[in-house]
C-alpha cells in the first residue's frame, strides 16, 4: 500500500500551485522552448521533434517522427518482458517519452503544446504499445486528456493551463478515474458514490476508484465525483447532487494508492484502486459539475459524448493494434528462424503458414486502414466519425485478439510457453475489449440505429 501524505492543514488552493505537480520519481525535464509552437508543421517537414519540443537535446541530429517510435518501441520492448513479469510500471519510459516530447504532443498550441491531433496520436500510440504497451496505455491516457482540451475550456480560468505547463515542462501524466467498486463501469449509467463536501472553505472528496491505470506515476488525477446537496453551494434545481469531475493533485493528503491490480494482461499498469479519504481541494478544483436532472443535461452529455468518443475509443484501439503487431513481427522472424529437422527447411517456406500469417498481415492492415481514416476524420471534425469511433473500437480489437489468437494456434508450444513474448501480447491483447467501449453496447447501439429504433 502506498500513502500520499503530508500536513493535513495544507492551504488547498497550493494543491493547485504551478510547480507543485511534479512527481518525485524523476520525470522532470528542461522548460518548453518558444519553437514549440509551428512545430509539427516542421516535423512533417523532417524537423527534429527533440531538437523542438522541450528544448532538449537541440545538439542532437534532426529525424522523422517515426524514427524516433521505432527507436522507442524497440528500445521499449527490450525490457517489456521484466515489467509484465514484476508489473511494476516503467518510469523510465515516461522519462524518454517526456525527452522526446512525445508526452505533450496534444496540449494545444495556444497551451504551449505541439497541438498534434488524433492521426498522429494514434501513429504514436501503436508504436509504443508495440515496444511496452503498458507505457502505451498510460501515455494513451494523457494524450486523450489534452487532446479533449477544449472539452475543459469551461474549467475555471487557468486551471487547465497549468496542467498543461506541468506536462511541458515536467512530464506531469494525467488520467481520468471513473470506475468504482459498487458502481462499476459508468458508461452503463449511475451516480458515483465518490462524493465532494463543501465545507464553506474547499472541497472534502471521499471515495473508492478501480482501475486507475498509472495511478503511481499520476501527478494530475480527473476524478469523477458527485456533490454532497446538503452542503453543495450551488444546490441543483433538480434535486439530484451535481455530478462531474474534480482535478486532484496527486500529491494531496488523504490519498492512498491500494495495490489491487494483479491482471492477466497489462500488468505493468499498475492500474490499482485509489482511495480518497477528506482530500482537501480549492474550490477551482471542482472543474466541471453537471445537474443530471437538467433539462438540457441528456443533450450535453450526448455531444460531449461524441466528441470524446474519437479521442477514447481510437487511442485505446491503437495501442492493442501495436501489441498485435507485435505478435506478427514476432511470429514472422520465428517461422524464418524455426527449421524442424524433420523438414529441413524454415517453417515459412510451408504454404500453411504462409496462408495464416497472410490472414494475419490482412486483418492488421485493415484494421490500421480504418483507425487511421477514422482519427483523419475525427480531426477534420466530421460528427459521424466520432460516432463510428466505437464501430471502428471494437472491429481493431477483434481484429486484433483475432490477429494474436491465430498466431498462437498455429505454432503450438512456443506460443504458449513465457520463453516466448507471444504469450505475453496473448494476455495483453485480451484486455482490449473490457475497455469502454464494450462490444455489446457498441453493436447494441448500432443495431438500434440501423434500425432506426
Ligand atoms: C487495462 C485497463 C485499464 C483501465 N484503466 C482505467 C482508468 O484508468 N480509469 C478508469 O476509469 N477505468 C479504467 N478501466 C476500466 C474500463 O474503462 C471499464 O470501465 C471497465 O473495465 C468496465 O469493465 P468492467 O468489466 O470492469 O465492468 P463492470 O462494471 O465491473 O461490469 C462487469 C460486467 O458486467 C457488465 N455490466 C455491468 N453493468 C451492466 C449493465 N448495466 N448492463 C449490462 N451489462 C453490464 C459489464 O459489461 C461487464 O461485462 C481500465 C480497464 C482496463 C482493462
Amino acid at each position: 500500500m502506498t500513502t500520499h501524505s503530508g500536513p493535513a492543514d495544507r492551504d488547498p488552493a497550493a494543491h493547485l500551485a504551478p510547480g507543485q505537480m511534479g512527481r518525485p520519481d524523476g520525470l522532470a525535464g528542461g522548460p518548453a522552448d518558444d519553437s514549440v509552437d509551428g512545430w509539427i508543421d516542421r516535423w512533417t517537414g523532417r524537423a527534429s521533434l527533440r531538437a523542438i519540443v522541450g528544448g532538449m537535446g537541440a545538439d542532437r541530429p534532426v529525424r522523422p517522427l517515426a524514427e524516433v517510435l521505432d527507436e522507442l518501441s524497440a528500445e521499449f520492448a527490450k525490457t517489456a518482458a521484466e515489467h509484465d513479469r514484476t508489473g511494476v510500471f516503467p518510469v523510465a519510459n515516461a522519462r524518454r517519452l517526456h525527452e522526446e516530447g512525445i508526452l505533450g504532443l496534444t496540449v494545444p498550441r495556444e497551451y504551449g503544446g505541439a497541438g498534434a491531433g488524433l492521426a498522429t496520436a494514434v501513429q504514436v500510440l501503436a508504436a509504443i504499445g508495440k515496444g511496452e504497451p503498458s507505457t502505451a496505455l498510460v501515455l494513451a491516457m494523457n494524450l486523450m486528456f489534452h487532446g479533449r482540451a477544449r472539452d475543459w475550456a469551461s474549467w475555471p480560468p487557468g486551471v487547465y493551463e497549468r496542467v498543461a505547463t506541468s506536462c511541458l515542462t515536467e512530464g506531469a501524466l494525467t488520467n481520468l478515474l471513473r470506475g468504482e467498486p459498487d458502481l462499476g463501469t459508468p458508461a452503463r449509467g449511475g451516480i458515483p458514490a465518490t462524493t465532494a463536501r463543501w465545507n464553506g472553505r474547499c472541497w472534502e472528496l471521499t471515495g473508492h476508484k478501480v482501475y486507475s491505470t498509472g495511478a503511481p506515476v499520476l501527478s494530475w488525477m480527473l476524478v469523477w465525483a458527485a456533490t454532497e446537496p446538503a452542503s453543495d453551494p450551488a444546490p441543483p434545481p433538480s434535486g439530484y447532487p451535481r455530478v462531474g469531475w474534480f482535478l486532484v493533485p496527486a500529491d494531496t493528503p488523504g490519498i492512498t494508492i491500494l495495490r489491487t491490480w494483479d491482471h492477466l494482461g497489462m500488468r505493468a499498469t499498475e492500474s490499482h484502486d485509489v482511495v480518497f479519504d477528506e482530500v482537501r481541494l480549492a474550490p477551482e478544483a471542482a472543474v466541471l459539475l453537471g445537474d443530471p436532472g437538467a433539462p438540457d443535461a441528456a443533450a450535453r452529455q450526448a455531444e460531449a459524448t461524441v466528441r470524446a468518443a474519437g479521442w477514447s475509443a481510437l487511442t485505446i484501439a491503437a495501442v492493442y493494434l501495436g501489441v498485435a503487431e507485435a505478435a506478427r513481427d514476432w511470429l514472422i522472424r520465428y517461422l524464418h528462424e524455426r527449421v524442424p529437422t524433420n523438414l529441413g527447411r524454415p517453417l515459412a517456406a510451408l504454404p500453411r503458414f504462409q496462408n495464416v500469417v497472410g490472414q494475419i498481415e490482412v486483418r492488421l492492415t485493415n484494421a490500421r486502414t480504418l483507425l487511421d481514416a477514422c482519427a483523419r476524420d475525427v480531426d477534420a471534425g466530421h460528427e459521424l466519425a466520432g460516432r463510428r469511433a466505437d464501430g471502428v473500437k471494437a472491429a481493431v480489437t477483434e481484429a486484433a485478439i483475432g490477429a494474436v489468437g491465430d498466431a498462437v494456434a498455429l505454432i503450438g508450444n512456443p506460443g504458449l510457453t513465457r520463453a516466448n513474448p507471444l504469450e505475453r501480447h496473448y494476455r495483453d491483447v485480451l484486455c482490449s475489449r473490457i475497455h469502454t467501449p464494450q462490444d455489446d453496447v457498441v453493436y447494441g447501439t448500432a443495431g438500434r440505429a440501423a434500425l432506426g429504433l
